[in-house]
């Protein structure tokens, strides 16, 4: 009973989903605070004619001692709203400076690398003044960070939105829209947007095999030659299957990304499997 007129139910539901973020706020804090166990993998994105090696898009993982591995669908949104996920994304980004710089340093010729940026981190108030000083302070030219925005993110404040984007761009960074199909953009919004590439949900690369095939088609379609029209790079995501590779052929898809190809991997593996072999 909360007082004049206000009821609220509990459930044991409820009470298990509380118990449970709190937990997972708390260690989080405590991961950040010691500066463990927030490591970024890699997963390689290729040319789909040629096959080589394009870039690779930074994926957070989090290994706390007594809670082990936790995924990013869980702690990523929870650090969103408890307010963590600045601290979290300037933790990947430097990670991920830190490693590029490594690998210049080492004589490898390092990949573009994309990272995810989440409404919090995209709306924060100096970001473009962060990322330049960050980038900066590691010797990193802007063409090797490249970042990735979901519809929902740019939707609410279409004017902001578009000059923010316009900085990074001004910086040199790609821009692309992850899960492309799966927000509400209308058509002519996306128009207006500076971005350069568009990522292509996985559940459409999933349907043109198993679902409604014919409407994943004409979606496909339409969605790559939309982008084709406004010069937009096209990338397919999760891409898991020969199948679906071969259902892909004959739409403009330049780059492709998925289980087939590569997993995400931390640094050392990505290095070894990918960056030396082409090397
Ligand atoms: P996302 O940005 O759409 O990332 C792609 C997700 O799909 C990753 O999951 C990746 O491991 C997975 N994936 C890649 N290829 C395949 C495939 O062939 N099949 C299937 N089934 N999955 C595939 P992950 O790493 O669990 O990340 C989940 C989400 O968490 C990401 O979705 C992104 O929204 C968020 N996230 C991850 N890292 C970060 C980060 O550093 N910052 C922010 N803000 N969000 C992040
Ligand atoms: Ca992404
Ligand atoms: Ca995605």
């Amino acid at each position: 009973r909360e007082g004049r007129n206000t009821w609220r139910l509990y459930s044991s539901d409820m009470e298990f989903h509380n118990n449970r973020r709190m937990t997972l706020e708390t260690a989080l804090r405590e991961s950040l605070a010691q500066g463990e166990g927030i490591e970024a993998y890699y997963q390689p994105l290729f040319e789909r004619d040629s096959g080589r090696l394009y870039s690779a898009e930074a994926l957070m993982r989090w290994h706390h001692p007594q809670l082990g591995q936790v995924s990013p669908g869980e702690f990523i949104p929870l650090a969103e709203s408890a307010g963590l996920i600045l601290q979290l994304g300037q933790r990947l980004l430097d990670q991920v400076l830190q490693q590029l710089h490594d690998w210049l340093a080492a004589g490898l010729e390092p990949v573009p690398i994309a990272i995810n940026l989440s409404p919090r981190q995209f709306w924060q108030h100096d970001l473009i003044d962060d990322i330049r000083t960050r980038l900066e302070a590691f010797a990193i030219p802007a063409e090797l960070i490249s970042f990735e925005l979901t519809e929902s993110t740019l939707l609410d404040r279409h004017q902001q939105a578009i000059t923010a984007l316009e900085a990074l761009r001004d910086l040199g960074h790609r821009v692309a829209i992850d899960d492309f199909g799966t927000g509400y953009s209308s058509l002519s919004y996306l128009q207006d947007l500076p971005i350069t590439t568009l990522k292509i949900d996985r559940t459409f690369i999933q349907a043109l095999t198993e679902g409604n095939r014919r409407g994943s088609e004409a979606i496909l379609a339409a969605v790559t030659g939309l982008a084709e029209g406004l010069d937009l790079q096209v990338v397919a995501e999760g891409v898991e299957t020969h199948e679906q590779l071969d259902a892909l052929a004959r739409f403009p898809v330049q780059l492709i990304q998925g289980f087939l190809f590569g997993r995400p991997a931390n640094a050392a593996t990505f290095t070894t499997n990918w960056l030396i072999r082409r090397a």
